[in-house]
């Protein structure tokens, strides 16, 4: 079996790798596949040339259709072929690449060649861009995940024999992975990254401490915004005085259960306390944050981050960490959790090796995930935390930022104040 590999590039939802298998007796489908690109054959000096840019003119949907019917009966992966390109608007313009991991800044530089083929203009002009990202470029690669695709991604080893859980280190029989471990918690409505080297007792671990004290932080997000859970039910908060439930999809049902009766009112109450009954470890968000982190870096990054695991694994403490920048802002509102990471490619020690964007709802997390060996300071001190922000200025940048300390270890009771606004219309 021989393989041909291509990357489609565009700035909409063509992308990723096209992988065309075939056997020696098939390798014509190569060269008619580089037909529908256009290419052509130098076959005097057996060579073959492509230009890398492309339209998706109704010429090449021609040429692309004629493919897809010649092939579909011997390869039926071809149909697909003809989905990933429906995802292009007509004339969009879109690149054929080598197969390669392209770094950020290549991918930048694509993104704004399309973006100028195609006519978009970009409402940031190239400095500012250079101002808020110029820093990001030279120092780090970004990690991100297509999560609207319909298929699950899986992140490591398939055979369940052959898998090291990257927790732990363990590998079967000493533990068992029959459980599918999501990268990030269910319950925040990601059903789709699951991380395939977590043993069933670092995620029985993970669900019990630090994801759940996680979900319960941001439980009111959830059913505000009806974040479906594991059972594909919208969430229904019970506290100690309130229901808080979602009843459609604009109104929330606040019941006041037991009303102070010994009180008089004088109006409507303007502010409660939602008790939860729920208790919870503020450290444990910042754990959760860091976990959803290193579930999805590739598994050979992990061994500079064992003191981070220890850490979340509560066999290291740490009573002071680095502050967490969050932003409240429906402009990013996203029900499924989206996670950005950036990874230092290169020996400034003084930038943190590992930071996460993380957003859910209208939160926006930015953390550094501390503890790594690469990492030559620990962010505490306002110089240190201070080279970072001056080089992720997009959030230095934004005053709505707040910069909070997750480092409290102890358990305490989570309340929420609900303010009950006067509607003056
Ligand atoms: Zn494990």
């Amino acid at each position: 079996m021989e393989n041909f590999r291509i990357l489609l590039f565009s700035t909409s939802q063509l992308g990723g790798i096209l992988d065309i298998g075939y056997t020696a007796e098939q390798s014509q489908i190569v060269t008619d596949l580089l037909y529908v690109f256009n290419a052509e054959f130098d076959v005097d000096n057996q060579k073959i040339n492509i230009d890398y840019k492309h339209r998706n003119t109704s010429a090449f949907q021609a040429r692309l259709d004629g493919f897809i019917t010649k092939y579909k009966s011997i390869l039926p992966q071809i149909q697909q072929l003809g989905t990933k390109f429906k995802k292009l608007e007509s004339d969009e313009w879109f690149f054929v690449l080598p197969p390669v991991t392209l770094e950020t800044k290549q991918k930048y530089e694509l993104e704004k060649e399309l973006d100028i083929l195609n006519g978009r203009k970009n409402d940031v002009s190239e400095e500012e861009i250079q101002e808020l990202f110029g820093c990001i470029m030279n120092n780090y690669e970004l990690i991100t995940f297509d999560l609207d695709k319909d298929k699950k991604i899986k992140i490591g080893e398939g055979q369940k024999n052959q898998r090291v859980c990257r927790f732990c280190q363990y590998k079967a029989p000493d533990v068992s992975f029959k459980k599918e471990a999501h990268a990030i918690s269910e319950a925040l409505g990601n059903k789709k990254l699951i991380l395939n080297e977590e043993c069933d007792d670092c995620n029985e671990f993970f669900d019990e401490n630090v994801e759940r004290d996680f979900i319960y932080y941001h439980d009111l997000a959830r059913t505000m915004f009806g974040v479906k859970n594991k059972e594909n039910d919208i969430p229904k908060m019970k506290g100690n005085d309130f229901h808080f439930f979602k009843t459609d999809e604009k109104n929330l049902s606040i019941a006041i259960v037991n009303s102070d009766k010994n009180k008089t009112h004088s109006g409507p109450p303007e502010s409660a306390v939602f008790r939860t009954g729920n208790k919870i470890k503020l450290q444990n968000i910042y754990k959760a944050l860091c976990k959803f982190s290193l579930s999805v870096i590739d598994s050979g990054f992990i061994c500079h981050f064992s003191e981070t695991i220890k850490w979340i694994k509560n066999k290291k403490e740490a009573s002071v960490l680095p502050k967490v920048a969050v932003l409240n802002s429906y402009y990013f509102f996203t029900k499924r959790p989206e996670l950005t990471l950036y990874l230092r490619n290169n020996n400034n020690s003084k930038l943190p090796y590992l930071v996460g964007e993380f957003k859910f709802t209208f939160y926006v997390y930015v953390f550094i995930v501390p503890f790594s060996d690469k990492d030559s300071t620990d962010f505490l001190s306002d110089e240190d935390y201070e080279v970072f922000l001056n080089c992720f200025k997009h959030v230095k940048s934004t005053e709505k930022f707040n910069y909070i300390d997750l480092s409290q270890n102890i358990e305490r009771e989570l309340n929420f104040n609900i303010n009950f606004e006067h509607n003056k219309g």
